[in-house]
């Protein structure tokens, strides 16, 4: 399914999140509905950092799909790194990064390629 938006309440939430980790990295999974991300999944028990994208992905039990996923870059840089990239595929077509200060600007969505792409909010 395409996703398109996000919806309002669950920006909101995933930016109160990344505050309250700062200066940790937070990372969740998204769900979707009718092409709008509504849905935060936290997995139990994986650390809170940079590398934590990648740990990510061995910790996902087999079969669980998700419409994308959103994280946190404390240092800032709005930008996905090689771990990012690695990971982005294998959780949906559409994933947030944001940045410290962690503004209602201070995010970006990108494809599963790693491109920016707009998102509406809605
Ligand atoms: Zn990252």
């Amino acid at each position: 399914m395409m996703i398109h938006a996000i919806s309002s309440d669950t920006l909101s939430t995933l930016i109160e999140m990344a505050k309250s980790q700062h200066p940790h990295e937070f990372v969740a999974l998204l769900d979707a509905e009718n092409g709008v991300l509504s849905g935060i999944n936290l997995l139990p028990g994986t650390r809170l950092d940079e590398r934590s994208a990648s740990i990510l992905t061995d910790m996902v039990p087999l079969g669980m799909s998700f419409s994308g996923s959103a994280h946190s870059h404390p240092n800032g840089v709005i930008v996905p790194s090689d771990a990012d990239i690695g990971f982005f595929p294998r959780f949906g077509s559409c994933h947030l990064i944001f940045g410290y200060p962690y503004g209602p600007d201070d995010w970006q969505a990108f494809s599963r390629d790693g491109l920016r792409r707009s998102l509406e909010v809605i």
